[in-house]
C-alpha cells in the first residue's frame, strides 16, 4: 500500500512559559516510521516528532539521583525475567519481587469513588467539573485516596480527562465536559488531591477516547493542532501536576494503536513532556510485544499476556533491547518510590485514613452534588419553593424515588448508604408539606427486588421465599455447599465479606411464584456474572457468560393467583458479584395517577432523565431522547400544574425539545452520588443554592453537534473533523443555538459585574502579563456563589481560532450586598495557539479581546488589548 509521508517540523530551541514550549527558530521536514497493521483497513505511518525540544524532566516529578541511585542498584539485582514479571500485571496488581522486598503495587478505579466498594460514591466527574471549584475536587482526591489506603490499594485508576465529543458518548459522565481549560484545572486538582495521601493517580485513557462505539478497534484520526490544542492540554497537566502514571485508551489513534504508539507515548509524553513516571495499558489494550514495548508502553494490565515469556524472548532476539526494559521497570519504581514502595524509600507522612463510611466523605459528596447541580431555568422565582404557600407536593417520575447515584461501568462505585430525592424531602418537609407520590412512566429497566412474599420455596409452603444450593464452583456442579431459604434475589455478595461469596462460585434458586395481578410484566436481571432464569421451565432470561453489571429483561403475560415454578441460575468469576430479579408489574392506570397527583398539588416535581444503566461504559446511547415515554410524562405534567420542577439525570446532553417551554423550573442534577437524594432536596427548598455551571453545551439536536457526520465513525474511522471546534468553540462560530451554552447556570441570588481594568502595559506577544480585575457583587437577597468566566478572543487571527476560548474562571461566594474585585492574571497560555508546522506555542502580535461573564453567551464586560 502507499505510505504518505508526515511532513512533520521541528524546532530547535524552546523557550518555557508556564509549561509551554515556545519555539523561536524554524522547522525541517522529517521522515516518518513505517509499522505495519496486517488486519487494518489502512497503513498510516505514525508520526515522528524528531529532535524535539526535549523539556527538561517534568516539573512536577523531577529526577531524583538518590532515587535514581537505589533504583539503579535493584535492576542490576533483577533478572531479565524478574523484570519482565514485573511489568505484567495479575489483575489489578502488577508483580511482586519478594526476595528484594518490592511489593505488588495494587491498584483499583478510580475515577469516581473507589470502586472496591462499598465507599463513597461520589458524584459523577462531569459533576465535579459542574463545580468550577478545582479545589473542591481536590478535597475528593484526597477522600478518594483515603479509601483507597484504607483497603491498602496504592494505585487509583482515574481521573478521566477525555472530552465530551459528542451527546451519546457512553464514558462522557465520567470526565469533565468538553473544554480543555476547566478539564485541565480539574484534572491538575484531582492528581495532586490523590497523590498527596500517597497514593498514586492514573490519568485516562490517552489519547483521543471519547466514544465507546467499537470502543477497541475505532482509529480515532485527528491532526496536531487539534491533538495538542484541545485533546491533550488535560493529559498534560495531570503530568505536570506530577501524576505518576497514564493509561493508554484502547482505541487507535492515527493509525496506532494507542500502547503501540510511538508518538503518543515515547515522544509526547515521554520526551516532549518530560513524563518520569509509568504509562499503563488499558486492560486488555495490548495487542503485540514487541511494538508496544518499543512504542513506550511500560506496564501491560491485567495480566502480562504480552510482556511475559513473549517479552523475554524478544530481548533475547534483540528485538527489543534490555535497556528498554530497564527503563520500563525504573518508570514504574520511580512511581512506587514514591509512596514509599520500594526498599530504601521514606514512605509520605500522610494523615491517617478516616474510618469507611465516614460522614466528612459522605458530607463532601453532597456538597459537590449540591455546587454541581445547575439551575438551567427558574421562570417566575418558582425555586426554592416558598414553603410559606406551598402545601402539596407532587413528586413525579421515575427517579425519586430511586437515587440515580452514578452511571454504568469500571467507574461504578457500591456506596454503603444511598440518599434518595424521596426520603431526603421526606425528612425536611414531612409534617409541614402533603407529598404525594407517582412513578407515571418507569424507565426501561427499572426494577424493584421481586419481594419475598411473592415465592414459596416449594409447593404449597406455607413460608415464602425460595430454596437456594451454593456451589464452591462456576458450574453448579457437585454437592452444594450450603442449601438455606433465601427471601428473596438481590445480592451484592462482595458486600457480605463471606470468603466463600467473593469467587467463583455459583447459586441456584428454585421455588415458586404467583402473580399478584392480571397484565404484561417485566422480569428484569441485573447480573454480574452469568444469570439465567426459567420460567415453569422455560427459559426466560439467559446471559451466561461473564460480563460486568448486566441488565437483561424480557415482558411476559402472567395472571393473576397463578402459580409459577421458577428456577434461576447465576455464577460469580471474579470481582463484583451481583444478582437481582426484579420486576415492573402491570400498572395500568400509572400515566393519569401522575397527572391526577400533579393537578392536587401547588407544585410538580419531576424526577426523570438517563438511569444509572441507560449510561455507561462500553455502549454510547443511540439517541439523545430521554427514555419511552419520559418527554410525555414531563409534558403531561406541567400542563397538570404550571408550577412545574423538572430534575433531570444525566451525563450528556438529551432533547429537551419537546417540553422545555412547557417546564418554568429545570435543574440538570447529572448522576450525583450517594448523597444526591439530599442535595436536591436541599436545592429546592432553598437549604442550599445552586452555583454549578454548564461543563457542556446543551445543543438541541445531534445534526447541531460539530461531531455530526463524522461519528461513529465509517470502516472503523472516527475522524475529527471538527477540528480544533469542539463544544462551545464550534457553536459560536456556527452561531448554533443552543438550549443552553457552556458557562450557564443561575443561582437564587443575582450577581452584577463592573469596572473592568485591564493591565496589559507593555505586554509583548513574547512574554505577555496581563492583569484582569473587576468588581463582582451580590445584588440579591441570599448568600451564593457565581463562576465568574473569562474567554479570550483573538480579534484577526491569521489562522481559524475559535470565537472566544475559556482561559480562567473563579467561584466567588458572596453575601447579599456584597462586593469584591476578582483578579485574573493571564500569561503566554491565555493567548497562543499551537502551530502544528513548527511544532510550537505561539503568540500571535495582535488584539485580543477579553471577555468576562456568566457564560460564554452571557458576556458582562469586555475590553480590547494589543500584544505587540
Ligand atoms: C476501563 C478503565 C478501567 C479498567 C480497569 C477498563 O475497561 O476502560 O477505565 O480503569 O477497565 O477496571
Amino acid at each position: 500500500m502507499k505510505q504518505s509521508i508526515f511532513n512533520v517540523m521541528r524546532a530547535a530551541a524552546g523557550l518555557l512559559v508556564a509549561g509551554v514550549v515556545f519555539i523561536s527558530t524554524s522547522a525541517r521536514a522529517v521522515v516518518v516510521s513505517n509499522h505495519l497493521y496486517p488486519n487494518r483497513r489502512s497503513v498510516t505511518p505514525e508520526i515522528t516528532l524528531m529532535s524535539l525540544p526535549s523539556m527538561s524532566p517534568s516539573v512536577a516529578n523531577p529526577v531524583d539521583r538518590i532515587r535514581e541511585n537505589r533504583i539503579t542498584a535493584l535492576i542490576k539485582k533483577m533478572s531479565l525475567e524478574e523484570k519482565v514479571s514485573m511489568i505484567g500485571g495479575t489483575g489489578f496488581t502488577t508483580t511482586p519481587i519478594s526476595r528484594l522486598g518490592i511489593p505488588a503495587l495494587t491498584m483499583t478505579d478510580g475515577p469516581i469513588g473507589v470502586r472496591n466498594g462499598p465507599q463513597t460514591a461520589f458524584p459523577a466527574g462531569i459533576a465535579m467539573a459542574a463545580t468550577f471549584d478545582p479545589a473542591l475536587i481536590g478535597q475528593v482526591g484526597v477522600a478518594m485516596a483515603d479509601e483507597a489506603r484504607l483497603i491498602g490499594k496504592k494505585m487509583l485508576l482515574g481521573p478521566c480527562v477525555g472530552l465530551s465529543r459528542e451527546p451519546f458518548g457512553g464514558r462522557n459522565f465520567e470526565s469533565f465536559g468538553e473544554d480543555p481549560f476547566l478539564t485541565s484545572r480539574v484534572a491538575e486538582s484531582y492528581v495532586k488531591g490523590v497523590q498527596g495521601q500517597g497514593v498514586l493517580a492514573s490519568v485516562k485513557h490517552f489519547a483521543l477516547n471519547d466514544q465507546e462505539y467499537e470502543r477497541m478497534t475505532i482509529d480515532s484520526h485527528a491532526d496536531l493542532r487539534t491533538m495538542f490544542e484541545i485533546h491533550f492540554p488535560a493529559y498534560r497537566a495531570a503530568v505536570d501536576a506530577g501524576s505518576w502514571t497514564v493509561m493508554t485508551s484502547y482505541n487507535l489513534v492515527n493509525g496506532h494503536h494507542a500502547t503501540e504508539s510511538d508518538f503518543l507515548q515515547n515522544q509526547v509524553l515521554k520526551k516532549m513532556w518530560g513524563f518520569q513516571g509509568f504509562v499503563v495499558s488499558d486492560w486488555e489494550a495490548t495487542h503485540s510485544t514487541v511494538a508496544a514495548a518499543n512504542a513506550g508502553l511500560d506496564v501491560e494490565m491485567p495480566y502480562g499476556t504480552h510482556f511475559g515469556s513473549g517479552l523475554v524472548r524478544a530481548v533475547r532476539r534483540g528485538q527489543v533491547s534490555e535497556a528498554t526494559v530497564n527503563d520500563k521497570v525504573r518508570r514504574l519504581m520511580r512511581a512506587m518510590d514514591a509512596i514509599g514502595l520500594i526498599p530504601g524509600s521514606t514512605v509520605p507522612s500522610v494523615p491517617n485514613p478516616l474510618g469507611p463510611d465516614s460522614i466528612e466523605h459522605a458530607n463532601l459528596a453532597r456538597k459537590i452534588a449540591e455546587d454541581s447541580a445547575v439551575l438551567l431555568k427558574n421562570e417566575n422565582g418558582l425555586l426554592p419553593l416558598d414553603l410559606g404557600r406551598v402545601k402539596t407536593i407532587a413528586l413525579i417520575g421515575p427517579s425519586f424515588a430511586k437515587a440515580r447515584v452514578n452511571a454504568g461501568g469500571s467507574s461504578k462505585v457500591i456506596p454503603h448508604h444511598v440518599v434518595t430525592p424521596l426520603a431526603a424531602i421526606e425528612k425536611l418537609l414531612k409534617g409541614r408539606v402533603r407529598i404525594l407520590k407517582a412513578v407515571g412512566v418507569p424507565l426501561p429497566d427499572d426494577s424493584d427486588a421481586i419481594p419475598t412474599e411473592i415465592f414459596q420455596p416449594a409447593m404449597n409452603s406455607p413460608d415464602h421465599g425460595l430454596s437456594a444450593e451454593y456451589f464452591a464452583n462456576k458450574n453448579l456442579s457437585g454437592s452444594p455447599f450450603m442449601t438455606r431459604v433465601d427471601p428473596n434475589i438481590d445480592f451484592n455478595f462482595t458486600t457480605l465479606k463471606d470468603p466463600r461469596l467473593s469467587e467463583n462460585f455459583s447459586v441456584r434458586w428454585t421455588g415458586y411464584m404467583t402473580a399478584p395481578v392480571d397484565g404484561l410484566y417485566k422480569i428484569i436481571s441485573t447480573s454480574d456474572d452469568g444469570i439465567r432464569v426459567y420460567l415453569n421451565d422455560q427459559p426466560l432470561i439467559e446471559n451466561w457468560a461473564d460480563h460486568e453489571g448486566a441488565i437483561d429483561s424480557k415482558e411476559i403475560v402472567l395472571n393473576a393467583g397463578q402459580v409459577y415454578k421458577i428456577k434461576v441460575e447465576y455464577y460469580q468469576a471474579g470481582e463484583a458479584a451481583r444478582a437481582l430479579l426484579g420486576w415492573q408489574i402491570p400498572a395500568a392506570n400509572a400515566m393519569q395517577d401522575a397527572v391526577n397527583a400533579a393537578s392536587a398539588a401547588d407544585v410538580a416535581i419531576v424526577f426523570s432523565g438517563l438511569g444509572n444503566d441507560v449510561e455507561g461504559e462500553g455502549v454510547d446511547r443511540l439517541t439523545m431522547d430521554l427514555p419511552p415515554g419520559q418527554s410525555d410524562l414531563i409534558n403531561r405534567i406541567a400542563r397538570a400544574n404550571p408550577n412545574t420542577v423538572l430534575i433531570l439525570n444525566s451525563g450528556n446532553p438529551v432533547t429537551m425539545t419537546d417540553w422545555l417551554p412547557e417546564v418554568p423550573s429545570l435543574l440538570q442534577a447529572w448522576y450525583p452520588g450517594e448523597e444526591g437524594g439530599a442535595a436536591i432536596a436541599n436545592i429546592l427548598t432553598g437549604v442550599a443554592n445552586p452555583s454549578g455551571k454548564l461543563p457542556v453545551s446543551l445543543l438541541k439536536r445531534w445534526e447541531d453537534s460539530p461531531a455530526y457526520g463524522n461519528y461513529p465513525g465509517v470502516n472503523g474511522v472516527v475522524n475529527y473533523a471538527e477540528g480544533i471546534f469542539l463544544g462551545y468553540r464550534y457553536y459560536d462560530r456556527a452561531k448554533t443555538v443552543l438550549n443552553f451554552p457552556f458557562g450557564h447556570g443561575l443561582s437564587y441570588t443575582t450577581f452584577s459585574y463592573s469596572n473592568l481594568v485591564i493591565n496589559s502595559n507593555q505586554s509583548s506577544a513574547k512574554a505577555p502579563q496581563v492583569i484582569v480585575e473587576f468588581t463582582l457583587t451580590n445584588t440579591g437577597s441570599r448568600v451564593g456563589a457565581e463562576v465568574a468566566q473569562l474567554y479570550v478572543a483573538e480579534r484577526a487571527p491569521p489562522q481559524p481560532r475559535p470565537v472566544r476560548e475559556l482561559k480562567g474562571f473563579q467561584k466567588v461566594t458572596l453575601q447579599p450586598g456584597e462586593s469584591r474585585r476578582v483578579k485574573f492574571k493571564l500569561d503566554a497560555n491565555a493567548f497562543a495557539y499551537f502551530n502544528a508546522q513548527k511544532m510550537s506555542w505561539a503568540v500571535p502580535q495582535d488584539t485580543y479581546r477579553i471577555d468576562i461573564g456568566s457564560s460564554s453567551r452571557d458576556i458582562r464586560l469586555g475590553q480590547v488589548i494589543q500584544l505587540k
